[in-house]
């Protein structure tokens, strides 16, 4: 375990075995189709390399980046395209891909975008629910686990850019924060 953690909430064995399940369970969803796999960056990228591999389907994957979060550790409330889709959505069947839903903010907006956009159908799978921290009424299709309201890291989720590495979900020491 990495010297900054202090404990693990999820293990990578527990990650790896989700994985296989949701993937198989969406591949099913999407057997008779051509759905387009919409990964948000940074979080969401070892999910979603996890997942696709267990959909034994026709996907196309794109990614967008977002930012809702600044360097620190609570929401600005604000979402911002950072980098938008090379792929258009009219008419798609869609499955964002997320690594965590805390307020939903960023959730939010991004449905919404789809639906302007005209996509088809649009399905939510996310790795990690934060179901206290909500602030706005949307919940994912598809959840991993839930998870406390207490800020995590690893596997894709960091903290000021580190610890995304990391193949487990834990917590950080508090003198990490403190920067001591
Ligand atoms: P929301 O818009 O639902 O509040 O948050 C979405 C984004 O905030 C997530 O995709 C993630 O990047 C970031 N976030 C929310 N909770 C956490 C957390 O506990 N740890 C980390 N590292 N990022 C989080
Ligand atoms: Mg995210
Ligand atoms: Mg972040």
């Amino acid at each position: 375990m990495h010297s900054d953690i202090e404990k693990i909430l999820v293990s990578q064995e527990e990650i790896e075995e989700k994985c296989r399940e949701l993937g198989e369970l969406l591949a099913e969803e999407y057997k008779d189709k051509f759905p387009l796999a919409i990964g948000v960056l940074k979080g969401a990228l070892p999910f979603m390399s996890d997942i696709v591999r267990h959909m034994d389907t026709y996907l196309e994957m794109d990614f967008m980046d977002v930012s809702s979060y600044g360097g620190g550790t609570s929401s600005s409330g604000e979402v911002k395209i950072e980098k938008d889709l090379n792929t258009k959505v009219e008419g798609r069947d869609l499955l964002i891909v997320e690594d965590i839903i805390d307020s939903g903010l960023t959730l939010s907006y991004l449905v919404d975008l789809f639906k302007y956009r005209k996509a088809k159908s649009i399905k939510v799978v996310t790795l990690l629910d934060k179901p206290e921290g909500r602030t706005v009424n949307i919940e994912a299709d598809v959840v991993g686990f839930k998870v406390p309201n207490e800020f995590v890291v690893g596997y894709g989720l960091d903290y000021q850019e580190k610890y995304r590495n990391l193949p487990y979900i834990g917590v950080l020491k508090p003198h990490v924060y403190s920067g001591e």
